[in-house]
């Protein structure tokens, strides 16, 4: 088969790989799409894999081409793949908890992934998807999922005001899912207009959108105004720089709640001043990692599958790229350097495929 390879830091190769031996209670599933996480950029060409070589790769969906035994029904099916493989015992795993797990392996991190024409895939973590739903949809479950889960960590009614920093991918996400939440009141800022324009169109029209890189731009007092001096009841930090998380403890009303999910950039250093406030005002800040997965209707990635399926979530409207398997390198690079303007870059096996192919 052929696969992207990693074999050092910025050693990706495209070349013919062995076909992924699988296991006792593992099926091998060929990957029709896969995207690109903005995790993969540093993961490629700055920190490596766990080691080496390893095929990169956690966001993708295909089919089973061959199952055994107790799993010989997933033969043939359309799966959606929770990347992470628990280890079933640690006291997160005993709970369900599996987003939690200490001692966990990972397809495209820790173990090979799916920018491959085949995947070996523990069955435990394969979800059939509804016809209704695409590969390439599917392939987005994992951001999506990741969406909801932060966001069914706090409190949100459809009154909640919320401030949002950051609007990448997960952030747009983000939006999409407080609209289907029923939330009316959005303020985004963000440094991309076209991202803007991007959560007008999938999530609200009525969500506002500013523009911290404007003249004169001052994300506080964009959103102190808006809501007549109160501040908001929400806060999200989806960007992972201190700036932003100071910009959420600023902006959030007294008693109001941070919900903080972009990967820290650095170190997240905090002034005085701006740490008394979450005092003073005593601010419940609140992590989230992951998503959850425990074969049921109330997880996020069936949540996710149901949400894409009624057409509520819009998945592939935030895919700007959609990239023949050989052609990956130039997606990396594009979101590496930034060269134009991207979203989700998407790999797609059996299709037509082309750079800058926006609304296909
Ligand atoms: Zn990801
Ligand atoms: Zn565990």
């Amino acid at each position: 088969m052929k696969a992207w390879t990693l074999h050092g830091i910025g050693q990706l190769e495209y070349a013919d790989a062995p076909v992924p031996k699988r296991k006792e209670g593992w099926v091998l599933v060929r990957v029709e799409a896969a995207g690109v996480c903005g995790s993969d950029i540093p993961r490629i060409f700055q920190t490596g894999t766990y080691h080496f070589p390893t095929i990169p790769g956690h966001e993708f969906a295909g089919r089973v081409i061959e199952a055994h035994g107790k799993d010989a029904a997933w033969m043939g099916k359309r799966v959606g793949v929770f990347p992470l493989i628990p280890c079933k015992e640690c006291d997160p795993c005993q709970s369900g908890q599996y987003e939690m797990c200490r001692n966990y392996d990972y397809l495209g991190s820790r173990r090979d992934g799916g920018f491959a024409e085949l995947v070996s895939v523990p069955a435990w973590n394969l979800m059939e998807l509804p016809d209704a739903v695409q590969m390439e949809e599917a392939a987005m479950f994992e951001p999506a999922a990741v969406a909801l889960h932060a966001i069914r960590r706090i409190s949100i009614s459809p009154e909640t005001t919320v401030a949002l920093f950051g609007l990448g991918t997960i952030g747009l996400l983000v939006t999409q899912w407080l609209r289907i939440f029923g939330v009316r009141r959005v303020f985004a800022v963000g440094h991309n207009p076209g991202h803007g324009a991007k959560m007008q169109e999938t999530a609200s029209e009525a969500y506002a959108y500013l523009n911290a890189g404007d003249e004169g731009a001052d994300a506080v007092s964009w959103i102190m105004e808006h809501t007549g001096g109160r501040g908001a009841d929400a806060a999200i930090e989806c960007a992972g720089s201190d700036e932003t998380l100071s910009g959420c403890i600023e902006c959030v009303k007294p008693g109001g709640q941070i919900l903080m999910i972009g990967n820290p950039k650095g170190d997240m250093k905090l002034d005085q001043a701006t740490y008394w406030k979450l005092l003073r005002r005593q601010i419940r800040l609140t992590g989230t990692w992951n998503s959850s997965f425990f074969h049921s209707k109330e997880d996020d990635w069936h949540k996710t599958a149901a949400a894409c399926a009624e057409g509520k979530l819009r998945l592939s409207e935030l895919i700007t790229h959609r990239l023949a398997p050989a052609d990956l390198m130039q997606g990396l690079l594009l979101a590496k350097d930034r060269l134009e303007y991207h979203n989700k870059i998407m790999v797609c096996n059996e299709r037509q495929t082309g750079m800058g192919q926006e609304g296909l």
